[in-house]
C-alpha cells in the first residue's frame, strides 16, 4: 500500500494560533503514526491579505512545536496556470458562468429580496448569490469583459450537482452537528460559489482540490468549520475526475468566550505564549488530546 499523505494547509495572512497548532500536530503526529508523508501547504491566492512575514513566521512557529515537513512548501500563489486549466475546463463544458455584480450590488440585492422575506445563507452564513448573470447572453458577457468589467466565475450549482448526481463522504472524525460515517453531500447549500476572479484566477474550494489530488494526499484532516465545504470539494473533484480523500474534521479551539480562534492575541497566538516562556508541551497541553 502507498503511504499516507497528510497536510496542513495555513493561509499566511496573519499569525498562528492554538487553533492552528492543534490541526498540524494532529496531522503530523497521524503521518507519523501511518508511516505515511506530512506536507505543508502554504494558501496565498490572496495577495491582498498574505504577507511574507506571516509566511515565515509560519515557518518558525512550526518549527518551534518539533513539526518538520517535505520540501520544496507547495504555495499556491505559484501554480495559478494548473487553476486557470481547470477553470476553462468548467467553462468548456457550460458548468460555469461570469458573473459582473459588484460586492456592493450583490449587498444591495441581497436586502431588496430579504424586505419579501428570508433570503437563504449558505453554511458559513453568507447570503448565497442572488444575481441573473447566469442568463446573461454569450454576446452580452463577452461585450461585459472586452469592457474591462470585474468579474468572477461562479459554478453553475443545479447543472454541476445534476451532472454529478449523489455524491458523499466517510467522515472518519466528527461534523458540527455529530455527523459520522457516512454523509450526504448538500453542495446546493452554498448556492453559485464563486470558483476564480478576473483578479485572483482561483478560489479557496478549487485550488484546495487540485492541490489535494496534485499532491496525493490521501487523508483530510481540518477543522470542522470546513466540515460542509466538503460537500463542494466532493462535487469538484466528481466534475475534475480527481480521487476522494478521507476526510477528519476535528473540534476547533475555542477562546474563553467560547468563541471560535479567528487570529491570534496574548492568551492564543504561538508567538505571544512563546514570549511568555511557554514550552512546545505547553501548547500540546493547552490544545489538549486528539
Ligand atoms: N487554508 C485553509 C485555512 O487556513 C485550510 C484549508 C484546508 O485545510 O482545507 O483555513
Amino acid at each position: 500500500m502507498p503511504p499516507s499523505v497528510f497536510r496542513f494547509a495555513p493561509s499566511p495572512n496573519g499569525y498562528l494560533h492554538l487553533g492552528h497548532a492543534y490541526s498540524a500536530l494532529l496531522n503530523f503526529d497521524l503521518a507519523r503514526r501511518a508511516g505515511g508523508r506530512f506536507l505543508l501547504r502554504i494558501e496565498d491566492i490572496d495577495a491582498t491579505r498574505c504577507r511574507p512575514e506571516f509566511e515565515a513566521a509560519i515557518y518558525q512557529d512550526l518549527a518551534w512545536l518539533g513539526i518538520t515537513w517535505e520540501t520544496p512548501v507547495r504555495r499556491q500563489s505559484e501554480h495559478f496556470s494548473s487553476y486557470r486549466d481547470a477553470v476553462e475546463r468548467l467553462a468548456a463544458e457550460g458548468l460555469i458562468y461570469p458573473s459582473f455584480e459588484s460586492r456592493a450590488e450583490i449587498a444591495r440585492l441581497v436586502a431588496q429580496r430579504e424586505t419579501k422575506g428570508t433570503w437563504p445563507r449558505d453554511p458559513d452564513g453568507a447570503p448565497l448569490y442572488p444575481g441573473t448573470a447566469k442568463s446573461l447572453s454569450i454576446d452580452e458577457r463577452a461585450r461585459l469583459i472586452a469592457e474591462g468589467v470585474p468579474y468572477a466565475w461562479r459554478l453553475d450549482m443545479a447543472a454541476a450537482w445534476a451532472r454529478a448526481g449523489e455524491l458523499g463522504w466517510t467522515e472518519h472524525g466528527e461534523g458540527p452537528d455529530g455527523e459520522r460515517g457516512a454523509v450526504t453531500a448538500l453542495p446546493g447549500a452554498w448556492g453559485d460559489v464563486v470558483l476564480a476572479r478576473k483578479e485572483i484566477p482561483t478560489s479557496y474550494h478549487l485550488s484546495v482540490v487540485i492541490d489535494d489530488a496534485l499532491q496525493g494526499v490521501t487523508d483530510v484532516v481540518r477543522g470542522q468549520d470546513l466540515f460542509w465545504s466538503t460537500s463542494v470539494h466532493r462535487l469538484l473533484q466528481d466534475l475534475l475526475g480527481l480521487p476522494q480523500p478521507g476526510y477528519r474534521h476535528h473540534r476547533l479551539i475555542r477562546d474563553a468566550g467560547g468563541q471560535k480562534l479567528s487570529k491570534s492575541t496574548a492568551a492564543t497566538g504561538l508567538r505571544e505564549l512563546r514570549a511568555q516562556g511557554a514550552t512546545p508541551a505547553d501548547i500540546r497541553d493547552l490544545v489538549g488530546p486528539p
